[in-house]
């Protein structure tokens, strides 16, 4: 039973208001703040309305879920016996214009999450918030957090001003690979740019179902500007990304890198081997047939069992009841996804159970 207790990759607390992050905001902020009179900074990535943002079984009285540790751990651990779950706060500091601002809201989040969450339930375990508008000032909360070995990743959202491959990004993976952490990247956007490469939409849906290309695009950005040549040892977790898209998307990538990789030579194997080896996806929303049949078939087009990690993505309403894993996998992949795959991606995670 033990071994079938799975670590949750992706589990999302709710800042409750913005005035639970007054606090661990410093003076000249805290004013500020209180000044301006400012509002959520929730992006419209998870509108609070949205049926998809929290499952009205998990909701409380305000109509948010997770605003709690005993609530995150009586829906969300409990439930699946989970021994280690990891939070990702989705709270908009990375989509403040002002980079001042989003340092001193990424500070006072992961701040929060240590002192609120971490400290209050040893299950937990927390990605860095950084402020993606200054890559330098995001290596600098990167060796901030990674004092304390509760945070295991550094968050990113898929949604970026500019792919995240290019060059003045690399600040943030040289941080996260001197201190072991993989680099999380979420669903969700700074919303510097449309969501599809076409222009913006009209509906929620778009907007979601678009959020899969994203990750190719960074995916392939990642990997044509050569960091994970750059960076040996740094693994990619993508979250919340469906898995439906990888083998298809591997398929192209790797047979034009065949015809084009003159022009980016640092990539030396093919992409399929390098994603295979060094990306991991977390596991819901399951985007795949229902049925178990089709579930075993993904699995096979995938080519690989190391790379998908057990998550819940609560309290984002992706499955009901307790149905966070599929029908179709054998019980030796499950115990992979649940714990096997998780402890194998995240060091600081294999020291909290050894
Ligand atoms: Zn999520």
């Amino acid at each position: 039973m033990a071994a079938l207790s799975p670590i949750d990759c992706d589990v999302h607390p709710t800042v409750p208001a913005l005035s639970a992050l007054l606090p661990y905001l410093d003076d000249v902020w805290r004013d500020n703040a209180i000044r301006r009179g400012m509002d959520e900074l929730v992006t419209i990535s998870y509108p609070t309305t949205n049926p998809l943002t929290s499952r009205a079984d998990w909701r409380d009285a305000t109509g948010k879920a997770g605003t709690t540790p005993a609530a995150l751990a009586a829906q969300a651990l409990e439930p699946f016996g989970t021994q280690l779950a990891i939070c990702n706060c989705l709270y908009g500091a990375q989509a403040l214009f002002s980079e001042d601002l989003g340092v001193a809201f990424a500070r006072a989040i992961n701040d929060w999450i240590a002192r609120e969450w971490l400290d209050r339930d040893t299950r937990l375990r927390a990605s860095i918030v950084v402020p993606t508008q200054n890559p330098e000032r995001a290596a600098e909360e990167i060796d901030r957090c990674a004092a304390d070995p509760r945070f295991v990743q550094v968050l990113l959202l898929v949604g970026t001003e500019i792919p995240l491959g290019r060059r003045q990004n690399w600040p943030i993976y040289a941080a996260a690979e001197r201190h072991g952490l993989p680099v999380g990247i979420h669903a969700g956007s700074t919303y510097r740019h449309p969501v599809t490469p076409v222009g913006w939409t009209s509906y929620y849906t778009e907007d979601y179902v678009n959020q899969a290309p994203a990750f190719q695009s960074q995916l392939t950005s990642l990997l044509a500007e050569g960091v994970f040549a750059k960076f040996p040892a740094l693994t990619v977790v993508l979250m919340e990304s469906g898995v439906s898209w990888l083998p298809a998307y591997l398929w192209r990538l790797t047979k034009f890198w065949k015809g084009l990789r003159s022009e980016i030579p640092w990539v030396s194997d093919p992409p399929a081997t390098i994603v295979r080896e060094r990306v991991r996806l977390t596991m819901q929303p399951f985007d795949a047939p229902p049925d178990a049949a089709g579930v075993s078939r993904l699995m096979e087009h995938i080519g690989s069992d190391d790379m998908l990690l057990f998550a819940t993505d609560y309290p984002h309403w992706q499955f009901d009841g307790n149905a966070a894993m599929p029908d179709g996998l054998s019980p030796a992949l499950k115990q992979k996804i649940m714990t096997d795959n998780p402890l194998r991606t995240y060091a600081r995670l294999r020291e909290a159970v050894s």
